[in-house]
This record gives C-alpha cells, sequence and structure tokens, in this order.
C-alpha cells in the first residue's frame, strides 16, 4: 500500500506535477474538439442528407472516427460529408493517436523511469567503500549528526525505506541516500555495513531490534541505537546492539538537573575514567556572588571550575569572574571531589518547586529524576500519558494563564517546558517570565533553529533534542575522545607528545599557541589526575593531559603539538 501510495506521490511533486497540470489541459482540449464535432456531425447530416442524430450519437460518432475504430453504422453518402469525416479521422490520428501517447511517454513514463533507474534499491556502495558511517532513518537528530559528520569529513550513506523521502534528500539535500528496506539483508550488504566504522540506528524500538539482528546476521560492526522506551535497551543489547541511548531520559535529566535552584547536586556529565566532568547550579552553593579567586574551591574540595554557563553561553572562567547566582559550574574532579562540594553546599532551608510543563516522554523522565532526589515537582499536561501510571498531573492546557495560575506557578523556584511544540515552548516560557521574572526555566527545543527564540523569550537554559542526541552519537562514534558540554565547546583527552615533554605547563605556551587549557593531568603510573595544575607543573613523558576548547582550538592543538612521530 504504502509503495502505491509513494509511488503516487511521485506525481504529485516538482516537475511530475507541473506535467500533469499540461495533461489535463490538454484532456480538456480533446473533449472540447470531440463536442464541437459532435455539433458539426449533427448540423452537416440534418442540411446535407435531411437526417437526424441526436447529440450523443454525435459523440459516439466523433470518437469512433477519431480513433479510427470507424464502425460504419453512422456515414455520410455526401461530398461534403466525407470530406467533414477525413478531416476528423486525420485530426484523431494527429491528436489521440501521436501528440497524446508521445506527450504520455516523454512527460510521464520516461520521467518516471529515469528516476526508479535513480534510486534502485539495489544501487551498491562501490566496492571498497570503508570507514563510513551508515544510518538509518532521518530525524533532526540524525540530521545535525550528518552535519557534525560532514565538517569532520567522515563519509556516510543514509538509508531510508521511504521512498519519497531517499528522493528529496538525495536531490534536495544532496546526501548519499539508499532506498531499500533496511531490514533487508541484500541493502545491508549493498551500502557495505561490514568494512563501516559504525552503524547509527534510529527508528522505532521493533524496527531497531529488527535492523540490529539483521546487521548482526552479516556482520560485526559495531551498532550505536537511540531507544524510546529504556526498558527496550535490554532487548536491544541482545539483538547485538553495542551502545543503547535511552535519548528521553538523558534529555529529562538534562532538563531537570539545570532546573532545580537548591539542594546543589552535581550532575555528572561525562567522565574520563575516574575524572568526572560535572554541572553544578552556584545559587545551592556559598560562592554565589563570589569571584573564583574568593571562592577557593580548588582548594577547598579539589574540584576545576573549567566552565560557567549563563544564560546558554559557556564561558572559560578566569580568577576574577565572578560566579553569578544563575549561573551553573561546570566541574572536573572526581566523586568524591564532587561529593566534598556537595557537603560544602549543605541542607537549604528554602523549598524547591519544579513545575514541569508537558508530561511527554521527555517530561516524564524529568519528574523521574525530580523524584529520586527528591525535589517536589508539578506536572501540567493537557492530556493522560498512556505510558506512565505514576504520576498524576494536573490537566488543561498550559497556555491558558489560569491553568498555571490554578496550578500554583506563584510558588514555582524552576519551570521546565517540555511539549512536543517549539512555538508552544516559546510561548509558555515567555508566559512563565511575565507570571514569575525571578523562576529559573529552562526550555527544550525540538529543534534547532528555535534555540535562540527560547533564550529571547527568557529562558534561563535551553536543551536542544538534535544537538545533544546528535553529539552523544559522535561521542559514540570516537570512542568518546571528548566530551559535549555545548555546541561548540570540546573536552578532550590527548597523550603527551615528545615536543611537550620536560617543560611546565606556562613554558609550553599551548594556551597561548592554541586556545586549548588544560583541565586535569594524569601523571604516568598514576591513575589519580591532578586537577587544574597550576602552571608551574612540570608535563612528564607518559603523561595524559585532558584539556577545553573549541573544535577549532582542538584542532589547532592538534596540528601543533600532536602531527609530530
Ligand atoms: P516527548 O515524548 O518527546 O516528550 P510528547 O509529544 O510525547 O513528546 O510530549 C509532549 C507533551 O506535551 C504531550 O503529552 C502533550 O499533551 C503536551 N502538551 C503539548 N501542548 C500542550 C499544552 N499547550 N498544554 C499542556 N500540555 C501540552
Ligand atoms: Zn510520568
Amino acid at each position: 500500500m504504502k509503495t502505491i501510495a509513494s509511488e503516487l506521490a511521485y506525481f504529485l511533486r516538482g516537475r511530475a506535477q507541473k506535467n500533469l497540470k499540461v495533461l489535463f489541459a490538454y484532456c480538456a482540449f480533446l473533449v472540447i474538439l470531440v463536442l464541437i464535432y459532435a455539433v458539426l456531425f449533427r448540423v452537416l447530416m440534418w442540411n446535407l442528407e435531411g437526417r437526424e442524430f441526436s447529440f450523443i450519437a454525435g459523440v459516439y460518432w466523433a470518437i469512433t472516427v477519431m480513433t479510427t475504430l470507424g464502425f460504419g453504422d453512422i456515414t455520410f453518402h455526401s461530398d461534403l460529408g466525407y470530406i467533414f469525416a477525413t478531416v476528423v479521422t486525420i485530426s484523431g490520428v494527429i491528436f489521440l493517436l501521436i501528440i497524446l501517447p508521445f506527450g504520455l511517454i516523454s512527460l510521464f513514463l520516461a520521467p518516471w523511469i529515469e528516476d526508479r533507474l535513480r534510486h534502485q534499491a539495489t544501487y551498491e556502495l562501490p566496492e571498497g567503500t570503508s570507514g563510513h558511517v551508515v544510518i538509518f532513518g532521518m530525524d533532526a537528530i540524525t540530521r545535525a549528526f550528518i552535519r557534525k559528520l560532514q565538517i569532520r569529513g567522515i563519509s556516510f550513506v543514509v538509508v531510508t525505506p521511504d521512498y519519497d523521502e531517499a528522493a528529496r534528500l538525495e536531490e534536495d539535500e544532496g546526501l548519499h541516500v539508499i532506498h531499500g528496506s533496511p531490514t533487508d539483508i541484500e541493502v545491508i550488504a549493498a551500502v557495505r555495513t561490514d568494512s563501516a566504522r559504525y552503524v547509527i540506528v534510529n527508528l522505532s524500538d521493533p524496527e531497531n531490534v529488527n535492523i540490529c539482528l539483521t546487521v548482526r546476521s552479516h556482520c560485526q560492526t559495531p551498532i550505536a541505537t537511540l531507544v524510546d522506551d529504556p526498558e527496550h535497551a535490554g532487548l536491544l543489547r541482545l539483538a547485538g546492539a553495542n551502545q543503547v541511548i535511552p535519548l528521553h531520559k538523558i534529555l529529562g535529566r538534562y532538563l531537570a538537573v539545570r532546573s532545580t535552584t537548591c539542594g546543589a547536586m552535581a550532575h555528572v556529565l561525562d567522565s574520563f575514567g575516574d575524572l568526572k566532568i560535572a554541572e553544578i547550579p552556584v545559587h545551592g552553593t556559598p560562592f554565589s556572588g563570589h569571584t573564583l579567586q574568593e571562592a577557593q574551591i580548588r582548594q577547598r574540595t579539589g574540584l576545576g571550575v573549567i566552565g560557567i554557563w549563563e544564560r546558554g553561553v559557556l564561558t572559560m572562567p578566569t580568577r576574577d569572574t565572578v560566579l553569578a547566582d544563575k549561573a551553573l559550574m561546570v566541574l572536573a574532579g572526581t566523586r568524591e571531589q564532587l561529593k566534598a562540594l556537595e557537603l560544602l553546599a549543605g541542607e537549604k532551608e528554602e523549598e524547591d518547586l519544579i513545575f514541569i510543563l508537558g508530561h511527554g516522554r521527555i517530561g516524564c523522565a524529568a519528574a523521574h529524576f525530580l523524584e529520586h532526589k527528591p525535589v517536589p515537582f508539578i506536572l501540567v499536561d493537557r492530556e493522560e500519558n498512556p505510558s506512565c501510571t505514576e504520576h498524576i498531573p494536573i490537566y488543561g492546557d498550559a497556555t491558558v494563564r489560569n491553568t498555571l495560575m490554578g496550578a500554583g506557578l506563584d510558588r514555582a523556584k524552576g519551570v521546565i517546558v517540555t511539549t512536543n511544540d517549539d512555538n508552544t515552548n516559546v510561548f509558555l516560557t515567555l508566559a512563565s517570565r511575565d507570571m514569575q521574572p525571578h523562576v529559573r526555566i529552562v526550555a527544550r527545543a525540538n529543534s534547532e533553529k528555535n534555540v535562540d527564540q527560547l533564550y529571547a523569550a527568557g529562558a534561563d537554559f535551553v536543551v536542544s533534542n538534535a544537538s545533544v542526541g546528535a553529539n552523544i552519537l559522535l561521542n559514540v562514534l570516537e570512542s568518546k575522545a571528548s566530551a559535549f558540554l555545548t555546541e561548540g565547546i570540546n573536552v578532550f583527552r590527548r597523550s603527551l607528545s615528545k615536543s611537550l615533554a620536560g617543560q611546565t605547563i606556562a613554558g609550553s605556551h599551548i594556551r597561548v599557541r592554541t586556545g586549548c587549557s588544560i583541565v586535569a593531568l594524569t601523571l604516568p603510573g598514576e591513575s589519580d589526575s591532578k586537577v587544574s595544575p597550576p602552571p608551574e607543573t612540570l608535563l612528564e613523558a607518559g603523561s595524559v593531559m585532558i584539556l577545553i576548547g573549541t573544535p577549532k582550538q582542538e584542532e589547532v592543538f592538534d596540528t601543533v603539538f600532536m602531527n609530530e612521530s
């Protein structure tokens, strides 16, 4: 059914659609011609031969003569009649038997066959193709992921069962797309999955399971798959997935941790062995309003502050950076050091209350996270979430002022805006900011395009589904050589190159020459990392560095310090 529909859809697109209009106009011309001949037939029969025929008989006569069927049951018996019949026959041959089929072939059949040939499911990647990424399923996440692959010059191929989508992606976006069923072993072989670097699977959970099984029956290339329901993770692993990414759960946690304003708890974003990269709101700590130097965080806990988030902008702090109450600190250190900081933050008397607007999968995951901390929260949704039996939201349209006011938004310390519609999210952010000017608002952007609008509407923090998803996929692909903080800032690990050995950090001029800063240093033979090492620290041969910088700075670092042998 789907194929017939997609075949028909071909005729409603681009050039084919224009041609279809031409065909309709031509058919209208033929109908008018037949009607004119029918009228002329009646007039001539009556005037030349005194015979009377109905209008229907006229139409019948015109069609049989034009199509050269000529049954011979109605004929003229006068010269003028013969001439008229001849003209009708010749015009029929020209308009009906020559131009019409020719038009149908050149306007529809030929382009259609050409189109089919271009996107044949049996189309193969050239033999010897290797190191590419095979992607099953296109959405905002894989789209963002593809952009990252393109920047890095990593080749990829997209497989989609939807012919229309394949044609559109290839024609409009210039992507390398193969149209075929992702569970067809021939398609799996045709995209050279066996020599691929990674397989990324991003369809529904049952489809993902099926694809993992098919790929595994063919080869051992690592597979990363996104999962809708975290409970399906086990099944996907069983089916052969190496990495299962519960994206909705991760996004829910990202939103939740950034929404709480007290009971300061560090949220680990990523880790390099024992070294954790974590976030903590300044608000819950005693450092609010102090400069980094006054706060003495490293001296008191051993943690390094490697970044400061403020209204979605991550900056690398200096000694004089003031820790604003609404900011989040990005920290590097061990779990014990993070615990020490949480202890310093201590219990807060003030009560936290988070409003979660939208109880879909992500809103529900955020609620679960807050439940475990525990932080009190109120869910608002206009509908029941059939897959959640644990939470009882307040039902109502969140865009209606009375719904939020009635639910007690004036008591909220934080708001998580997480509906599936970005326009609604922008509206809700603006409305929440208007009703509660000092509340902390964390909003979800379903499309990267809307991140700026959400900040403009007053969000303190925006989490973009596509960006987070794409970065997680990239981390998986690059075996976690770098951790994701935000678009444009990387934390990455490098072994010390020969040229740097024996120098101090200050003497190496890493920051001056590349813009990158050393976050932590692991000396040879030691398992613990030294976080935020002072400038006089000696870089010993065999050490491993963790650095922070923009992707460009990371590249410069590699060119300056790693391209030696
Ligand atoms: P996801 O699972 O990705 O979080 P969903 O579409 O399942 O996305 O969830 C979005 C939720 O937001 C739905 O439960 C929907 O009912 C809710 N929602 C959307 N618009 C509004 C609104 N104006 N007021 C209240 N809830 C809304
Ligand atoms: Zn729930």
